[in-house]
């Protein structure tokens, strides 16, 4: 294969950059995936995904050198010590944060897809039509039923657990057998749904493999055991990423080339050619510029740096940054609010327990604004709950020695946990853009970030106090006590927009493919795509549209149109 001419460069190797590279490669296109981490082989990279507590020099906690060294990193559940070496640390990739923003990030083959919590749900007709019925955004210029095919191939592939629940605000996709409710869990929702009749209770939808289909044992991928370490790196491949599922199966074409240690930079457009040629890239290690060319190219560096790229890709067609002809390339970042949290008792249920550590919770999708604007906020939420024993509320303890075993053969009362997944509203003045002065190691402008909560988000946090609460005490739960985290944006880890889809070319960047509007042959499918945030976990939508989008461009490849 010709080391620098291909018919296709995907930047970015996660959730999203994953799905285009076995696209591409699948339709027969010789693709090349470039991606700024190192090279994270399946299993063999995992160092921790066998390793026992009494194993780990900190017994999986983080030393508080790097706690002060990395404030960002270290306020994430999941960054600890068994799973570090998968997270960027503050201090190896700053930022500038104009108001506080705490941007998580996986620099690896694999990006998050090897951290994420596997949680997928469908965006629903209404998340489709809110923004342009609601007027808080541009519409979106597609609709659930362009996308509902998408949704049903990614899924067959990833394999995701949940039940046909029958729900027109979550619709039901292509699944596995689902998780079960435990006996509080159970109670809880037939509860709710009796007493609140706008209402439904199911059990979560995640991208694990309960019951393995012929092609994901192909995949080499295998049943999920319940151990519930998967941010380690699963060694059966049991929940679903890059490693184990997309970027093999890209490989097993033959048409697949990825480069680890190469930081894109910025992507080259040609003033004559009136289209883009290629790309430039940093060595990660030797910081040597070299340049990859092909004739289409998708972006796939997660939302923020996906923005970082564009900007930073000028020409003298594009003197702002790639596409950016409206000024907006940058603008409408909006995210997930997570700041509500409630935890409450259950009396009763001493006697039942249940088996393993389930990868889910109990979700209730959006009950708010859903068909009509209603409340005097706009859009809504989605609310979590679980209801567990052992270890709860307890100090952070060893998770061995016979205290532990004492703890988990008597697990005392049942505690109840609910949060919320809140969508915030799209805002021109919710940016990011470039440092004029700023540089990091490979020459790249720091990204500065200016994105923060409004009075919308505040009505949101205290209806999901006010109806979380109202829903425990009906469901019979005590000591109901809320907490509002104040967490910054950011740590929801579900960064979105900057390079919106839309209809119109002078307030939106990307058209109905993912293609942008002002260069062809350059496709954004990850989330900085996203017009607006629904109130689902994001990443089944970036592969739905990924998938969909890659169809379109090599159909529009082969016709010549780009
Ligand atoms: C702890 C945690 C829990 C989460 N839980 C969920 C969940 O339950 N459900 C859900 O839907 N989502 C969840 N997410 C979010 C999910 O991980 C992201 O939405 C998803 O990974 C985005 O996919 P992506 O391809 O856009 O980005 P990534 O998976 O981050 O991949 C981007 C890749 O691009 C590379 N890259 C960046 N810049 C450059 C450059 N200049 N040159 C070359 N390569 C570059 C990065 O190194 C990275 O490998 C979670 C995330 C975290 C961290």
């Amino acid at each position: 294969m010709d080391t620098r001419n291909f018919d296709a460069i995907v930047i970015g190797s996660g959730i999203s950059g994953g799905w285009a590279a076995k696209e591409l490669c699948e339709k027969g296109l010789k693709t090349l995936v470039l991606e700024r981490g190192r090279n994270v082989e399946h299993k063999a990279d995992y160092p921790t995904m066998l390793s026992d507590p009494w194993e780990m020099p900190h017994r999986n906690r983080i030393p508080l050198t790097d706690k002060l060294e990395n404030p960002v990193v270290n306020r994430c559940y999941a960054y600890k010590e068994d799973t570090a070496h998968f997270f960027v640390r503050d201090k190896e990739h700053p930022y500038i944060q104009e108001k506080p923003f705490d941007w998580v990030r996986g620099y690896q083959v694999g990006g998050k897809s090897l951290i994420w919590a596997r949680q997928t749900q469908r965006w629903s007709k209404y998340d489709f039509e809110g923004p342009g019925r609601d007027g808080f955004a541009v519409d979106w210029p597609i609709r659930y039923e362009d996308l509902a095919p998408w949704y049903s191939y990614v899924e067959r592939f990833v394999g995701i657990s949940g039940n046909k629940d029958g729900v027109e605000t979550l619709p039901d996709g292509e699944f596995l057998p689902a998780w079960e409710m435990n006996c509080v869990e159970k109670v809880i929702r037939d509860r709710i749904i009796s007493e609140f009749k706008d209402r439904h209770v199911m059990i979560g939808r995640c991208a694990h493999l309960t019951q393995p289909q012929d092609h994901h044992l192909q995949q080499g991928r295998g049943q999920c055991m319940a151990r519930n370490q998967c941010y380690r790196g699963c060694p059966f491949g049991a929940y679903f990423s890059s490693n184990s599922s997309t970027l093999p199966a890209a490989a097993a074409t033959g048409n697949l080339i990825v480069r680890p240690d190469s930081v894109v930079h910025s992507i080259i457009y040609d003033d004559k050619k009136e289209k883009v040629t290629g790309v430039r890239v940093i060595d990660r290690v030797t910081k040597e510029a070299k340049e990859y060319y092909a004739k289409v190219i998708f972006l796939n560096a997660a939302a923020l740096n996906s923005n970082l790229i564009l900007l930073n890709s000028q020409s003298q067609r594009f003197p702002y940054g790639l596409g950016n002809d409206n000024g907006l390339l940058g603008k409408y970042i909006a995210f997930h609010n997570y700041r509500g949290n409630i935890y409450a008792d259950f009396e009763g249920y001493e006697d039942n327990y249940y088996f393993g550590r389930r990868p889910t919770a109990v979700m209730m999708p959006n009950f708010r604004n859903v068909k009509k604007q209603e409340m005097d906020f706009l859009r809504g939420y989605m609310t979590f709950y679980s209801a567990g024993r052992s270890g709860w509320g307890a100090k952070p303890q060893e998770s061995f020695g016979p205290g532990f075993k004492e703890r988990n053969s008597l697990p005392g009362p049942w505690h109840v946990f609910m949060m919320m997944q809140g969508e915030t509203i799209p805002k021109i003045d919710n940016y990011v853009s470039l440092s004029e002065s700023e540089k990091d190691e490979w020459g790249m402008p720091l990204l500065k970030i200016k994105v923060d909560y409004d009075e919308n988000d505040e009505k949101i946090i205290n209806d999901f106090f006010e109806q979380g609460t109202a829903m425990l005490e009906k469901a019979g739960c005590s000591n109901i006590r809320k907490s509002d985290s104040k967490q910054a944006p950011g740590l929801d880890i579900h960064e979105m927009g900057g390079v919106r889809m839309g209809r119109d070319p002078e307030t939106s960047l990307l058209n109905g493919w993912n293609q942008m509007h002002h260069c062809k042959n350059v496709f954004v499918t990850d989330g900085s795509c996203m017009t607006s945030t629904g109130t689902q976990n994001p990443s089944i939508t970036y592969m739905a549209l990924t998938a969909r989008a890659v169809d379109f461009a090599v159909k529009a490849l082969k016709k010549g149109d780009i």
